[in-house]
């Protein structure tokens, strides 16, 4: 293994050991654009001394970095050129697509319609719970498999199948450099992902979220195209307007849908 790959581990395990958990998870984020498999990373990080740590290595390694909009690596010149460019406050709404590599989907729910995941969550919650259905269960357990692997913002629905294309591609890079992670590292990435479904899921028992889902979100998921775009079933609109109108019943789903989350 490339001497400089190493070096760029061990700096951030140990960064990541004494700041945010989210650290973590950096190495692996510019390990899997410097394979390729994503257009670019953003640091989303206001401190400068982490990039600046990383910076000789990540240039060793052919890759450009960023500081600006708290940080940027990519593989790709013309995107770093963008990046740093006037054109940048143009191409911000694409940040996701443009810039990251997301599915097309993803950043359109999480722009347009804003993040609805948690409601998807919760249609196959009933599915597995009251309906008995198995392919949902598998559904669920692939999602939060995935989720270890995944970023912010997606997948947009746990039918995402651009998503879950991409977890697999993620998961083979991990492979090859799993060795230099912290050994704990997969256990903790899933933690993580569970206690955030958890707190995720409540959305659907809290009735001004639900209200401003009602309002603001609903309508545009109806449209064909975001139907289409999603995969949407017309169970699931239908699920959802249930939900909503039974919060106790609602309430129930939603506490046994934590204890199978946290047993999966
Ligand atoms: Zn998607």
């Amino acid at each position: 293994m490339e001497e400089n790959i190493i070096k760029l581990a061990e700096i951030l395990n140990e960064y990541g050991k004494s700041h945010h958990y989210y650290l973590w998870h950096d190495f692996m984020q510019i390990m899997y654009v410097l394979k390729k498999v994503k257009t670019g990373y953003w640091a989303q990080t206001d401190d400068k001394k982490e990039l600046e740590m990383i910076a000789p290595y990540v240039k060793s390694l052919g890759l450009y970095i960023s500081f600006k909009h708290q940080g940027y690596i990519t593989y790709n010149k013309s995107k770093y050129n963008s990046w740093n460019g006037p054109w940048f406050g143009v191409k911000r709404k694409n940040i996701g697509t443009f810039y990251l590599g997301y599915p097309h989907c993803c950043e359109a729910a999480y722009i347009q319609i804003g993040p609805f995941s948690n409601a998807h969550i919760y249609y196959i919650l009933k599915q597995i719970l009251v309906d008995r259905n198995i392919h949902a269960y598998k559904t669920l357990k692939q999602y939060i498999g995935d989720m270890v692997f995944l970023e912010e913002y997606t997948p947009c629905t746990l039918h995402c199948e651009e998503s879950h294309k991409r977890a697999e591609r993620f998961k083979n890079v991990f492979l090859e450099f799993k060795g230099l992670l912290p050994q704990n590292y997969l256990g903790q990435r899933r933690k993580e992902v569970i206690e955030s479904m958890i707190k995720g899921i409540s959305d659907i028992e809290n009735p001004p979220i639900m209200e401003q889902f009602k309002k603001h979100s609903l309508p545009k998921l109806e449209k064909h195209h975001y139907k289409h775009l999603f995969k949407l079933e017309d169970e699931f609109y239908k699920e959802i307007e249930s939900a909503m109108a039974n919060p106790s019943a609602t309430k129930e789903i939603v506490e046994k849908g934590k204890r199978l989350i946290e047993k999966i």
